[in-house]
């Protein structure tokens, strides 16, 4: 069964949330690919390298230690676009079911003394990390959840046509 969307997502009405980007059938399993847009694309300024660098190593790390969700984690990694994050786990939740775990995954930045793996034996570029920057952006995205957690467009992605390229190719991001 295909279940690649025919939808494309209007980047330019894109407010920061958590996204379902795509759903995968892989043997009897589900899986779900999470759009976790941390800022406004095109609008704000994305996150700088370094910060989203230790965001990717500080939240894959508490991700992957939550008893309750650990065995559902298949990846956590950063956007290209430097917006925000790609999650995929087993299985197909709303992507409010998930809200909970988000908001405790960034706050749990706050808590950091250092960026777990930021040395040359676990990281490929172990001396492009900014703890404080970091904690600054975990906060600001965990703030506006909190706050705008009832409103639906923090959970639901303004869809329009998929693009095709010019040889007739549909166009993807991931
Ligand atoms: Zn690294």
């Amino acid at each position: 069964m295909d279940l690649i969307p025919s939808f494309s997502v209007d980047h330019t009405k894109i407010v920061p949330g958590i996204f379902t980007s795509r759903v995968d059938v892989l043997g009897d399993e589900k899986i779900t690919t999470y759009d976790i847009r941390v800022t406004k694309p095109n609008v704000e300024p994305a996150v700088d390298v370094a910060s989203m660098h230790s965001l990717e190593h500080i939240i894959a790390t508490y991700l992957r230690n939550d008893e309750e969700w650990k065995d559902q984690v298949i990846y956590w990694g950063p956007m290209g676009c430097l917006t925000g994050f790609y999650l995929i786990l087993k299985g197909n939740r709303e992507p409010k079911e998930i809200y909970d775990l988000l908001l405790a995954a960034f706050r749990s930045v706050e808590d950091a003394d250092e960026v777990p793996g930021a040395t040359a034996e676990n990281c490929g570029n172990y001396q492009m990390h900014n703890l404080e920057i970091a904690k600054w952006h975990a906060r600001k995205f965990a703030d506006y959840l909190a706050k705008n957690a009832g409103k639906s467009e923090i959970f639901e992605y303004p869809k329009s046509e998929r693009l095709v390229t010019e040889d007739g190719r549909q166009f993807f991001d991931s």
